[in-house]
């Protein structure tokens, strides 16, 4: 197992955080640091047809070893971090046999990894937990995705008695500006469907998301003096506190779970003459999706009407669909996925995202994309922690999946 720690611990103490404010792409040029290493590495141990591209994508095959046709399938995972914590002077620690207490992760500043608020930690009791030193975020999201997929076809390549159809990878830039599956070339891949390694607890695979849009309210007021202002001056910030009334008020992320959508007001900007309301909508059922948009924009001519002057202008944008109409048509796929980590001895935790994965833009560009565990819990922060073990088992899946999908196609 030291191979894959070391594997992990080289890709997270190379900083590729992305940034959302810079339309260049990738958005930041440090993200080639990975990329060139890995580039090299996967030629190293033995990959054909490695790529990287103009747009810091990766691509590299892994040719059958059968005599008869099997679907290619791909592994991608993404090689930025997070803009929410820095990601600069990574410095993992390790904590071997994990007895289940309070993990002291900065002494000087008092930084505490505790069971008693992250209960997740005590899955991993007897474990070997890689945690960072308070200062930064660790990087398992998804450095873990993409040293499990190394690992699985390098493993692949030095146990060639493992029988498996063409694999594909792919390592994409910029997944956590929501940019990564933007520039992925879905024909030069040219796999049948694909997983993203890039899941949290051990066991999760999944393949429903949010259907996500963005929506920007601005209400222009009016200003006056406020000593002459009777009948003349408009408040826009009282009027967007109407706008905010009028929503439902229980459907926010922190009133919601599961299947359940909502509204998240993310940013206001205000004064008199102009407030501006920034929010994500979501749902995971496409009928309530679509409803939820329109009830958006019913307060908003609602309001109009009452107020006159049309003061409140809507922009409501779609930002990605729930990739489960791709996936139900080709459930083996999920189903693969299921058995192998049976086979591992994983339970499968199948649940839906509440979120977005690479993966859903990518099954509706045509390539089948579910998602599954690489490990790391507490992404994007500093108590981003994960096992050992889970990068071992994460590999096993992999491994897994390849020698299943030829098994089924012979
Ligand atoms: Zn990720």
């Amino acid at each position: 197992m030291q191979h894959i720690i070391d594997r992990f611990v080289k890709y997270i103490t190379i900083d590729t955080q992305s940034d959302p404010n810079n339309p260049n792409f990738p958005s930041t040029e440090k993200q080639w640091d990975l990329a060139n290493v890995l580039f090299k590495e996967l030629k190293d141990i033995g990959m054909e047809n490695v790529t990287l591209d103009d747009n810091c994508y990766i691509m590299a095959t892994l040719p059958s070893n059968v005599d008869y046709k099997v679907p290619t399938i791909g592994f991608i995972a993404h090689i930025d971090t997070s803009p929410d914590y820095t990601g600069t002077n990574v410095k993992p620690q390790f904590h071997p046999n994990y007895n289940g207490e309070d993990i002291v992760l900065n002494k000087e500043e008092n930084i505490v990894l505790s069971p008693s608020y992250f209960d997740d930690l005590l899955l991993y009791k007897g474990q070997t937990l890689i945690t960072t030193d308070g200062t930064t975020l660790l990087g398992a999201d998804d450095k873990a995705g993409i040293a499990e997929i190394v690992s699985a076809m390098e493993y692949l390549i030095q146990h060639p008695e493992i029988k498996h159809g063409e694999i594909r990878i792919g390592f994409t830039p910029d997944e956590e500006v929501g940019k990564g599956a933007h520039m992925f070339d879905v024909d030069k891949f040219g796999a049948e469907w694909a997983y993203t390694m890039d899941g949290s607890q051990v066991g999760e695979l999944e393949y429903e998301n949010f259907n996500a849009a963005g929506a920007t309210v601005t209400i222009n007021g009016k200003i006056v003096h406020p000593g002459y202002a009777k009948g003349k001056m408009i408040n826009s910030m009282l009027i967007a506190n109407e706008f905010i009334a009028a929503l439902p008020q229980n459907e926010i992320p922190q009133e919601t779970t599961g299947y359940e959508g909502f509204f998240h007001l993310h940013a206001m900007n205000g004064e008199v003459e102009k407030t501006v309301l920034e929010y994500i909508i979501r749902d995971h059922d496409m009928e309530l999706y679509q409803g939820r948009k329109a009830q958006f924009q019913k307060i908003a001519n609602d309001l109009n009407e009452k107020l006159g002057n049309n003061l409140i202008e809507v922009e409501i944008n779609d930002q990605y669909f729930n990739m489960r109409e791709k996936i139900e048509p080709v459930m083996h796929i999920v189903d693969i996925a299921e058995e192998a980590m049976k086979n591992v001895g994983v339970t499968p935790l199948i649940k839906a995202i509440r979120g977005g994965t690479d993966g859903s833009q990518l099954s509706y560009k045509g390539l089948p994309c579910p998602n599954i565990f690489a490990g790391g819990h507490n992404f994007h922060g500093r108590y981003e922690y994960i096992a050992a073990e889970s990068l071992q088992l994460a590999t096993d899946v992999i491994v897994n999946i390849a020698q299943l999908t030829a098994k089924k196609y012979k």
